[in-house]
């Protein structure tokens, strides 16, 4: 698989993952300039990508947006939403999970949104705030979100097997920045409608939260399903590195989706040719 150049990326379960070590902030030999119109060459290409899958159908890509409040999920959803076309994606956030939802298993609510091929889904939030927030907040004993990690990547597994590309991304912040964003929203009367009291309450939690990430992130970094983890610290670096990791892994795709297309082209053709002989007959 080829790595992206601006994220961290885990694929495998025995990875030592340490947050601590990756960097949270955009580097610094890269300008914002630079960056958008890097980005905006890579939107391109992952709209081109997208069209070519759309009619090709013989994938799906699921995306997957995580980390901590304010750590920009909705920001890069918009962002590479916008790069393509809203016929073929789909968006879907995970609150708490309804008394029905909560009345099945963990991943029922999961699936059934799961991208048909063709499509693309973006899940802001996931299955993984039921190893993360239910294990910081003891919302079920350790037995039952340890055993998760497991159907987890026997999920993602199952997926892939079913050819849907996933990609995971963990919008990495410092507890610095998480600060410097909530106070914005309270200084900002636009944004003062996003307001939560939780959301301090969860920041007292800091370390919880990220020994809860770094230990999920571990356990389901595989080949098929892997983890990138990205600079989120800088808005503008994040959406580069987001599109920069889809477009890598959507890339080696090209020469089989093309060659879908050529395949159907031939067959419409053919078609086409004998329903004309058959109305010249
Ligand atoms: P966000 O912070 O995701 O942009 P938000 O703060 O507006 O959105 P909602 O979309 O209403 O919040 O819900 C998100 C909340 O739901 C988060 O606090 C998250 O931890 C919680 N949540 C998500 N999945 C689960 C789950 N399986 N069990 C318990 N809580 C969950």
């Amino acid at each position: 698989m080829d790595v992206p150049m601006y994220v961290t990326t885990f694929d495998n379960t025995d990875s030592k993952i340490s947050l601590d070590n990756i960097a949270t902030d955009a580097p610094k030999d890269l300008s914002r300039e630079a960056a958008e119109g890097r980005l905006s060459a890579l939107g391109t290409e992952m709209f081109e990508l997208q069209d070519l899958l759309w009619g090709a159908r013989t994938h799906a890509v699921l995306i997957v947006l995580q980390g901590m409040d304010t750590s920009g999920k909705d920001g890069a959803i918009k962002n590479v939403a916008g790069f393509l076309n809203p016929r073929g994606i789909s968006v879907v956030s995970f609150g708490v999970p309804t008394k029905e939802e909560n009345e099945h298993d963990f991943l029922w609510r999961i699936h059934k949104h799961a991208p048909r091929r063709g499509e693309w889904t973006l899940f802001n939030r996931s299955h993984y705030e039921d190893v993360l927030v239910v294990r910081v907040e003891n919302l079920c004993p350790e037995s039952i979100w340890r055993e998760r990690f497991g159907h987890i990547r026997d999920f993602e597994e199952l997926l892939s097997e079913h050819n849907t590309i996933v990609l995971k991304f963990f919008l990495h912040i410092s507890k610095e920045e998480q600060k410097k964003r909530l106070l914005e929203r309270e200084q900002d009367e636009r944004t003062a409608w996003k307001l939560n009291v939780g959301d301090w309450q969860t920041r007292e939690k800091w370390k919880d939260y990220r020994d809860a990430y770094e230990d999920a992130l571990r356990k389901t970094a595989t080949g098929r399903a892997p983890w990138h983890i990205v600079p989120a610290n800088n808005k503008w670096f994040r959406n580069l590195a987001i599109a920069e990791a889809i477009v890598e892994t959507l890339r080696p795709y090209k020469k089989i989706w093309r060659k879908k297309l050529d395949d159907i082209g031939v067959r419409a053709r053919g078609e086409l040719d004998s329903y004309r002989q058959k109305r010249n007959d």
